[in-house]
């Protein structure tokens, strides 16, 4: 699923090879993802110029003329493609000017094409439960620590809570405890000081590093020309494999109902830093 650094990728390439454009037609085949009916989507969107291109949490937004705005969530298995030809299981098409399309696939379970008023993003309610950014710099170290050390949730829920901070999901959650070897199983009011910035690197520096790399390298995940991005998980879907610091298996559990992946040496329970 895409998380904070694959949104940022997908927003770097919107700008860099959409905008501009305008979008001619529209087409909707599955009207369930989109958030009026195809008719108004279709009438609205068609002739508009693409602007711009941002993001909230795991959200994709995509700016156009007269302040008109499409917010896009993947959730777990959402697709964005642009490309000469419409893929298999388009569920909505831009065709813009250039012949190119850009197409939305695999939305399910909550996923969406939603469009609306610029205005109205930051007042959606899905915009206004969102906690700090997680590359906000409003998330300093202070605030950071002020957060985690009152909460009796798991680190690891913590850190996918969007409304705590937003952006991080399954996936980085897992690799910024494997970095902070921290077992994701610790509750947040637990960690001490040091703890708590051995967590507070990798969260700031990771989500970084993954978005120079283009995003996860995972199948879950594919720019608008489909190819993969070159951040390699080091536990993240790895169990049974050998750890790359000890060696020992990776272990599966579940923390918050999500698969979580851990190195039960490098992330013992009881180690304390220090
Ligand atoms: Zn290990």
């Amino acid at each position: 699923m895409p998380e904070l650094p694959e949104i940022e990728v997908l927003k770097g390439e919107i700008k860099a090879r959409v905008v501009g454009r305008q979008i001619v037609t529209v087409d909707v085949s599955d009207p369930n993802v989109i958030n009026m009916s195809p008719e108004m989507f279709a009438s609205t969107l068609a002739g508009k110029k693409i602007t711009g291109a941002g993001r909230r949490g795991k959200m994709l937004l995509i700016y156009l003329e007269e302040g008109l705005c499409l917010i896009i969530h993947f959730m777990l298995f959402g697709r964005i493609r642009l490309s000469p030809e419409v893929g298999e299981g388009a569920q909505v098409v831009l065709n813009l000017d250039d012949r190119r399309c850009l197409f939305f696939s695999q939305l399910a379970l909550g996923a969406g094409v939603h469009l609306h008023q610029g205005e109205e993003i930051d007042s959606l309610p899905q915009v206004t439960k969102l906690g700090v950014d997680a590359l906000s710099r409003e998330l300093d170290f202070e605030q950071f620590t002020r957060m985690i050390s009152r909460s009796k949730a798991k680190i690891k829920a913590l850190l996918m809570d969007q409304s705590f901070i937003s952006g991080i999901g399954n996936t980085y959650a897992d690799e910024i405890l494997f970095e902070a070897k921290i077992n994701p199983e610790r509750s947040g009011k637990s960690l001490g000081s040091e703890e708590i910035l051995a967590v507070y690197r990798p969260l700031k520096n990771m989500l970084v590093e993954a978005i120079t790399a283009g995003g996860a390298g995972s199948d879950d995940f594919a720019h608008l020309d489909g190819s993969k991005g070159g951040f390699i998980p080091k536990v993240h879907g790895l169990e049974d494999k050998p750890c790359l610091v000890c060696g020992l298996g990776i272990r599966k559990t579940k923390v918050g109902g999500r698969g979580t992946y851990y190195c039960p040496q490098c992330q013992n329970y009881f180690r304390r830093s220090g």
